[in-house]
């Protein structure tokens, strides 16, 4: 794809955002694209960089660190929404701004730990599976969700902001917006039950994008729908 056609479909996808926005009497500017680049060249990275897009999101560590590496002349936000091992909690702690998918107890401490003083606390989103789907990443309670909220409020280092969701594919509205309603309601009964705001909801993604918007999302993670088919399927 060439630069000019990628930096159409970017701009063709934040007309769509403006215009879900508008439909659901949102205001656009509390919806933020993040543009998910995973599998995708550094070259494509720099050239929507360039056009004026800020925030990418990387599934892979050490795709996200060279990428981090190779593009660290720009001001770009990278946003980690991939599956964590512990051990790699480092890079994820020293190169994002945000993490989506943090989902057990086990990543808080090393997070915590390895964030840089120099930079701000971590962003973090707490990953919910609200489909219970086993194949998926997540946390399935009420219970252990609110435990993981806790530990991530003890820690200075990290700054709890919201949820994240992944929900089971569907190409039905009113089905993508049952879920999306629900994770914007988990969201709500653990804001009241911990007594803290929590104003991120991390969900949609190209195929559901409306739905979430129309839900509350106001962070969207689009892949395909900006760069095009992922070489390898992607998770
Ligand atoms: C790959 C991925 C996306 C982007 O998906 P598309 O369907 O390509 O838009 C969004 N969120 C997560 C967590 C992903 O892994």
């Amino acid at each position: 794809m060439s630069d000019a056609q990628l930096i159409e479909r970017w701009q063709h996808i934040q007309e769509k955002i403006y215009q879900s926005a508008i439909r659901y009497q949102r205001d656009p500017n509390s919806i933020k694209l993040i543009a998910v680049s995973k599998l995708h060249s550094v070259e494509a990275i720099r050239a929507l960089a360039d056009a004026g897009q800020k925030s990418f999101g990387e599934n892979y560590v050490q795709e996200m660190t060279e990428k981090a590496q190779k593009l660290a002349a720009l001001d770009i936000d990278w946003h980690f929404i991939g599956p964590l091992q512990s051990n790699k909690c480092q890079w994820v702690a020293e190169t994002a701004s945000t993490i989506h998918s943090l989902d057990r107890l086990k990543l808080v401490a090393p997070l915590a730990r390895y964030r840089p003083q120099t930079l701000p606390p971590l962003a973090v989103l707490l990953q919910v599976n609200i489909d219970c789907e086993t194949s998926k990443a997540g946390t399935t309670n009420f219970e252990s969700l609110c435990q993981l909220a806790q530990a991530v409020m003890t820690q200075e280092r990290l700054s709890l902001q919201g949820l994240m969701a992944i929900p089971a594919i569907s190409n039905d509205m009113a089905t993508q917006r049952a879920a999306f309603e629900k994770v914007r309601l988990l969201r709500n009964q653990l804001a009241e039950k911990l007594n803290l705001n929590l104003p991120e909801l991390s969900m949609g993604m190209s195929s559901d994008l409306d739905a979430a918007i129309a839900e509350g999302a106001t962070i969207v993670r689009v892949g395909t729908d900006i760069f095009g088919q992922r070489i390898t399927p992607g998770t």
